[in-house]
């Protein structure tokens, strides 16, 4: 009840700013509110984030499980859109003096309440923001692809070491308790060494005016945006790195939508132990999975890669674990590995890795040649 009046108190005094009435003791008041939830969740030790680019992924998924999160709030956002701002700072309580635009971004470098940036941008944004989030002295969470080369990697992996704070991608499944499963049964070899291992995951892409058809904000396009959860699920499934790669571009069916960008392609992995794992990407086609054929059996995950409702099977029958809020988990993850100043799993030096892999599997589908990797 008493969370219900203090809401509709919220409300009907934004009503009133928004109308522009001017009430200094009702204004304070809101402020006051904002000041002592910020100072709450500070004082219960958590960890302030600012979310860098209020899409799709950040409105959507992340501010609502910063909700959730024990070790980590919302206490911060970086928008280029100023209308946005009154429907974020409603809905989340966001104190004006930690709201941010892209030419004063820098400034939060002042700004106590936020330990954490959370860069949430278009692909060939992320290098930009996250070393300038690091000349802020701010720890930097960066979305996935963390860059569009591993130039760019080096120099955001390079400015965190300068700043001696923490750099993490968002690789929310390191975290997942399913995708935690195939690791532990292709690592342990549960069921013998993996003969045989495939994953993909596509969808059909709508507005053909969006980044990530655009090469220069997206840097590419199936590959960069699905093909790296393929990547990273043959990665922890054998527990190893591959050594070189052959790749083939698949058709334009929907041409005017792929002037730029593929539309989809599959490519062949050689890991060290000679094993050949296989992946495909698309944004003209649905697939969804991770799968390992084994001595003894298969496993695999279909769904493996959406947020919620993923399953597994394994020759002794379905996998019995929860779907979790994977964006809190990993958020809480990250703020600890923080707090401790030490390295998450999902680290800038694995984030590197995925962007070697990606170019050299762009390299051998442009050439048609199998390429080394070293
Ligand atoms: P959106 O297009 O929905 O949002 C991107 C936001 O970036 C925009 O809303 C805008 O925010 C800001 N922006 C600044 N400059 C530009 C520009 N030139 N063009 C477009 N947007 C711009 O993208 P998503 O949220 O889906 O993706 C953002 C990042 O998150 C990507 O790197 C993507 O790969 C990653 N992602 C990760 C997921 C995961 O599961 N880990 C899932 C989805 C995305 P504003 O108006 O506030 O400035």
């Amino acid at each position: 009840m008493e969370h219900n009046t203090t809401k509709s108190r919220r409300a009907f005094l934004y009503q009133l700013s928004l109308a522009g009435l001017s009430i200094p003791l009702a204004s304070s008041t809101f402020a006051d509110e904002q000041k002592q939830t910020t100072m709450q969740q500070k004082k219960e030790g958590k960890l302030g984030i600012a979310l860098v680019g209020l899409g799709g992924y950040a409105g959507g998924q992340l501010a609502p499980a910063l909700q959730q999160t024990e070790h980590c709030y919302l206490a911060g956002i970086v928008t280029g859109t100023p209308s946005k701002i009154p429907v974020w700072k409603e809905k989340y309580n966001i104190p004006d003096k930690n709201i941010y635009n892209y030419d004063n971004y820098d400034s939060i470098k002042d700004n106590p309440d936020i330990d954490i940036i959370y860069v949430v941008l278009p692909n060939s944004m992320h290098a930009e923001y996250v070393i300038r989030g690091f000349a802020a002295g701010k720890h930097v969470i960066c979305e996935k692809p963390m860059a569009l080369t591993v130039a760019d990697c080096d120099k955001m992996i390079a400015a965190a070491k300068k700043a001696g704070k923490q750099l993490s991608v968002g690789y929310r499944l390191q975290f997942e308790p399913h995708n935690l499963e195939m690791m532990r049964l292709g690592t342990t070899k549960v069921y013998g060494d993996i003969k045989k291992m495939t994953a993909g995951f596509g969808f059909m892409i709508g507005d053909p005016t969006q980044w990530r058809l655009k090469k220069d904000l997206a840097g590419g396009g199936p590959m960069q945006d699905l093909g790296i959860y393929c990547v990273q699920g043959i990665c922890y499934t054998t527990g190893m790195v591959p050594v070189a790669v052959t790749a083939q571009e698949g058709p334009k069916t929907i041409a005017d939508k792929f002037k730029e960008v593929e539309q989809s392609l599959k490519w062949q992995f050689e890991m060290p132990n000679g094993l050949v794992a296989e992946g495909e990407a698309s944004y003209g086609s649905n697939m969804n999975f991770l799968r390992a054929e084994a001595e003894k059996g298969m496993f695999e995950l279909s769904p493996a890669y959406n947020y919620g409702g993923l399953r597994g099977k394994t020759p002794e029958g379905p996998m019995n674990f929860t779907n979790i809020n994977q964006q809190a988990k990993q958020m809480d993850a990250m703020a600890l590995s923080m707090i401790k100043n030490q390295p998450s799993i999902a680290s800038g030096e694995m984030g590197r890795r995925d962007v070697k892999l990606i170019t050299a599997v762009y390299e051998a589908m442009a050439t048609g040649k199998k390429i080394k990797i070293q």
